[in-house]
């Protein structure tokens, strides 16, 4: 028997109210996504990567609606109450966003923070919370996690927010990572690390991760497979080598173009040779 992937996405559609008529943010999509696997998404803004991976977790906005079929592990979601929801979010599918500022309670120490998910979906004690939170904050290349978890989120780096994210996610041990422009609000050194992080993750705890990006050097430096979207729509899909070497569709063509003339641009700076770019 054929193993099932533990997400699949079939024939997702996604539309907000509008003016006159409705509006399709997301148009037919369909994807799996495996464990141990990164499938990244990549489209530029506003192209229906987030309302894609809110869908997945059943967080669209009030007025969305959606059709189609989203199944976590065999299981459809569809008919899943707020509280199922709340078991399956956390526990079977962690999740990283753009701006780890926003994730975090302000007012709330990385301990307590770490710990608030660990106590209810694991109904640990405080303390053995705590030693989780410790063991994945060392995991996730923090080296004094207990200077850390006595801190609030506004002493931290942006780079080391992010990595305080990823480790409350994975104290959880998620079996899928959805991870929505997890480096774009991050300087190039703790991109770097981040998406290192991701790639080691993936390899050391098995989970499939949905990497959403608009970079496709993101997706280069990366993910396995990749799926190229454009006005709700997925444009093609394919294994990362393949997609980049010999994309088939003009816009894919068009964002490695752009991409290659920028690191192209950007070699010329370093040799000091600038009256070629200019
Ligand atoms: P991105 O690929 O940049 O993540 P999004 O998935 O956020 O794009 O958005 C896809 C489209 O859906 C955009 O045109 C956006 O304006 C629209 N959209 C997103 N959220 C809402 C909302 N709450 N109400 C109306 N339209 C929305
Ligand atoms: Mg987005």
């Amino acid at each position: 028997m054929a193993i099932s992937p533990y997400l699949e996405v079939r024939d997702l559609s996604v539309t907000f109210p509008a003016r006159h008529d409705e509006y399709k943010a997301v148009d037919g999509v369909s994807f799996d996504l495996a464990r141990g696997e990164i499938l990244a998404l990549v489209g530029e803004s506003g192209s229906g990567k987030s309302v894609t991976s809110l869908a997945i977790m059943k967080l669209l906005p009030e007025a969305a609606r959606w059709t189609g079929q989203i199944r976590v592990n065999g299981v459809d979601i569809a008919p899943k109450d707020r509280r199922s929801m709340e078991d399956i979010r956390g526990a079977k599918v962690g999740m990283i966003f753009q701006e780890p500022m926003t994730s975090l309670n302000p007012v709330l120490t990385i301990a307590r923070q770490m710990t608030e998910g660990l106590r209810r979906h694991k109904s640990l004690s405080g303390k053995q919370a705590a030693a989780v939170a410790r063991a994945a904050l060392l995991d996730v290349g923090i080296t004094d996690p207990d200077r850390i978890m006595a801190q609030f989120p506004h002493q931290l780096s942006g780079g080391m927010r992010q990595r305080v994210l990823i480790a409350a996610a994975i104290t959880l041990q998620p079996d899928i990572l959805l991870a929505d422009e997890p480096t774009t609000a991050l300087d190039v050194t703790a991109q770097s690390q981040v998406l290192d992080l991701l790639v080691d993750l993936k390899s050391r705890l098995g989970a499939g991760i949905l990497l959403v990006t608009h970079d496709i050097g993101v997706v280069a430096e990366t993910a396995d497979r990749v799926a190229v979207m454009r006005g709700g729509r997925i444009l093609e899909t394919g294994l990362v080598e393949d997609v980049l070497t010999a994309p088939q569709h003009a816009y894919t063509k068009g964002l490695l173009a752009s991409h290659l003339t920028l690191e192209k641009a950007l070699a010329m700076r370093s040799t000091g040779n600038r009256s070629l770019v200019l």
